[in-house]
């Protein structure tokens, strides 16, 4: 879905010319495309149409109030982990009933308050973690669905920090432990056995991994089958990587048969939990060209963005393309594109041929995912506004963060 085009030269996203948008709005500004959100999210119902099916949106990758509304309006579920990500979800509308909750370190008042909404499982880390979930649910008086996260140990071929379902990682259970750890599920009071849950890693760009994985997973289920022990679903993870410069993803359609053809005559509904796949390509970051800094060795384009507003390139040395809005008539020059934040860290771009001056509006494509929601407050920079186009509709679905709403919740010792 191309909803990013250029007329007469000018970046438009949908309908919209993207300079207009920065120069009404200010920057930095991320800009969302509804078109594209929508279309990303009809991707995965068609590819696994004929498998029954609940896409459970990975709320990480952005959890922004007015996207998680309306992957809630086209029927999604939603995989969260925090606390925090659930009141989002039901703030924006989610049906608590397809919430899976999965992440390493679930405290007790996180439990309560899934089991309190009624989310439909909770993606157990640990042996731990089990006690203390069957505890937490006999204090509150109500049983609380159980689905183990597995490490099925294959090479998810991607960056080492996205890298979770090899051995050395921090997530899930050994799948080679799990037959022990549902026999106790199955012990212990107010647990009931509802479902098998992997994620081996994010921003995948081969199909390999994930099948071998799937096949991993089939395999323990058919043996905890043969113990009596019936699971309800089925529960892939995420993971599909996008292009941000010359990848090519796992085409959907494909990962849809290789996974109907081994759901074929199962009872069990595949669950998966895509994020950076259904918004990292609906969004970008717009951003105003401060300074130019010629060197001698090379040139800087010191713009208004920065780590805190975008952490990928900081935190993964990730790629993200970085266009002008509205080209000049020039040759272009090769720029290092930074920001003003104290670190030597803070960059969003290296060696990039641009054809700028002072005051030109750039976008960093492809920043849907984990861009807004990782953004901090270093440097006390306020947090981004948040538009999401719609054809010509332009929806502020969050303002620019104030310098007093920074500082709010904070005190002075008298
Ligand atoms: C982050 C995460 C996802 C989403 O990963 P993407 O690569 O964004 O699709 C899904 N499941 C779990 C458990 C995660 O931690």
């Amino acid at each position: 879905m191309n909803t990013l085009h250029r007329i007469d030269g000018r970046l438009h996203l949908e309908d919209v010319a993207l300079d207009t948008l920065a120069e009404r709005f200010g920057t930095p500004l991320y800009v969302y495309s509804r078109q594209a959100l929508e279309s990303a999210y009809q991707d995965y119902t068609r590819a696994f149409a004929s498998t029954p099916h609940l896409i459970c949106y990975a709320v990480k990758a952005n959890s922004s109030l007015a996207i998680l509304n309306l992957f809630a309006r086209l029927g999604a579920g939603f995989d969260i982990v925090s606390g925090g990500e659930l009141a989002r979800v039901l703030a924006a509308g989610g049906d608590p009933g397809k919430i899976v909750f999965s992440g390493v370190g679930k405290t007790a008042d996180e439990m309560r308050a899934a089991l309190a909404a009624g989310i439909l499982c909770f993606n157990v880390e640990s042996v731990s973690e089990l006690h203390r979930l069957s505890r937490v649910a006999s204090d509150v008086g109500k049983v609380a669905p159980v689905s183990f996260r597995v490490n099925p140990d294959v090479d998810p071929k991607t960056h080492p920090y996205i890298s979770t379902g090899l051995k050395e990682n921090k997530f899930g259970v050994p799948i080679a432990e799990a037959p022990a750890l549902y026999r106790l599920a199955a012990s212990l009071p107010n647990l009931e056995i509802t479902g098998i849950d992997c994620h081996i890693g994010s921003q995948l760009t081969e199909l390999l991994p994930l099948t071998d994985a799937a096949d991993r997973v089939l395999a323990l289920v058919d043996t905890l089958a043969a113990e009596g022990m019936v699971l309800r679903h089925i529960d892939l993870g995420g993971g599909i990587g996008i292009r941000y410069r010359d990848e090519i993803p796992p085409d959907l359609a494909v990962y849809g048969r290789e996974l109907a053809r081994r759901f074929a005559g199962r009872r069990e509904t595949l669950l998966l939990e895509p994020g950076r796949s259904l918004v990292g390509n609906a969004g970008l970051l717009l951003t105003r060209v401060e300074y130019l800094k010629p060197g001698t060795d090379k040139n800087f384009a010191i713009v208004d963005a920065a780590m805190n507003d975008l952490m990928r390139p900081a935190l993964y040395e990730a790629y993200h393309d970085i266009v002008a809005v509205t080209p000049r008539n020039a040759p272009a020059r090769r720029y290092d594109i930074v920001g003003p934040v104290c670190e030597t860290g803070d960059f969003l771009g290296f060696a990039r041929d641009l054809t700028i001056g002072e005051g030109d509006f750039l976008a960093l494509l492809s920043a849907g995912a984990y861009g807004m929601s990782m953004a901090s407050n270093y440097n006390s920079r306020p947090r981004a506004a948040e538009i999401l186009i719609d054809k010509k509709e332009i929806h502020i679905i969050r303002d620019r963060e104030t310098q007093s709403a920074m500082m709010a919740g904070e005190r002075l010792v008298c």
